[in-house]
């Protein structure tokens, strides 16, 4: 993605990957100092790991207590997370604007947490996370106290054992946002909602998955009627614009990547 883009603009960056673990994280963390790169992306398991070795932190960043971009001002390493960011433009790429509106989303865990923060601080009135009792739980009791403490919407966090309560919190929903990877390997044709009528025909569904490109939860809305209905392809390439705005200042040619690569 970010080497069409470079030479579709004819930037003079190069993107490499490098196979980094939590050990010899903070000599990478150093070298992107040393050999004066200009910026980084951080997948797991560092997004988290990173936070103590960096300089400057973005507010959401913090919030959301884990980094996936990295940029170099002369020396001074600040982190970001562009998954949220992603998601949102993702949505305002298909003239979509959630804020002043109620959220429902299912899953906490990395790619969950940054949708919810994002969402909460761009303006999202009120959000209703669903998570089961996993190792997320806990995180997601995070996200509802740092969104009700540190933004004006109003988060409040439900067992997804409680059916009632995702049936009524979608009914009263403008999107419906599932994070948790359930309609992707090893989980394909599985959705958390199975019943089209949880949904109503205004409203947005949006999945994180991209792979398949066309999920179960997506074809439940599609049999339910609803007018918005997204895989994570949007909000993938968006994140990757993110990135490379705060890189290079320039906007990511998108159309001609979704053209080639998507
Ligand atoms: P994660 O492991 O950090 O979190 C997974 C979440 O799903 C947790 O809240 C967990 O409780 C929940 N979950 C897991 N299994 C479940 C089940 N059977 N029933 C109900 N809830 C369940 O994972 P992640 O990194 O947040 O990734 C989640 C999904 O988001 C993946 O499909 C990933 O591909 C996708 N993702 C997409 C993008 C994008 O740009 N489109 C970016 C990041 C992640």
């Amino acid at each position: 993605m970010h080497n069409n883009a470079f030479a579709k603009l004819g930037l003079n960056f190069a993107y490499l990957a490098f196979e980094i673990t939590n050990d010899t994280l903070p000599a990478a963390v150093q070298s992107i100092r040393t050999l004066d790169m200009r910026g980084s992306n951080i997948s797991m398991p560092n997004k988290q790991k990173i936070l103590p070795l960096l300089d400057k932190l973005d507010p959401v960043a913090k919030m959301v207590g884990a980094v996936n971009t990295v940029v170099n001002d002369n020396g001074v390493l600040t982190g970001y997370t562009t998954d949220g960011t992603g998601f949102m433009k993702a949505l305002a790429d298909e003239n979509l604007d959630i804020r002043g509106e109620k959220m429902t989303i299912a899953g906490a865990g990395g790619a969950g947490t940054a949708i919810e923060i994002q969402a909460a601080y761009d303006g999202v009135k009120e959000m209703s996370i669903f998570n089961i009792h996993d190792q997320t739980w806990e995180n997601a009791e995070r996200n509802v106290k740092i969104i009700n403490e540190q933004t004006d919407c109003k988060a409040q966090l439900f067992d997804l054992a409680d059916q009632d309560a995702f049936k009524r919190e979608i009914a009263d929903s403008a999107i419906y946002c599932d994070s948790t990877g359930v309609g992707m390997k090893p989980l394909e044709g599985k959705s958390l909602v199975n019943d089209p009528s949880f949904f109503h025909k205004d409203m947005i569904v949006f999945d994180t998955v991209y792979a398949p490109r066309t999920t179960k939860l997506m074809e439940v809305a599609q049999e339910a009627g609803v007018e918005h209905v997204f895989n994570g392809l949007g909000m993938m390439l968006e994140q990757g614009a993110e990135a490379f705005k705060l890189w290079t200042g320039k906007e990511m040619p998108v159309d001609y990547i979704r053209d080639l690569l998507f």
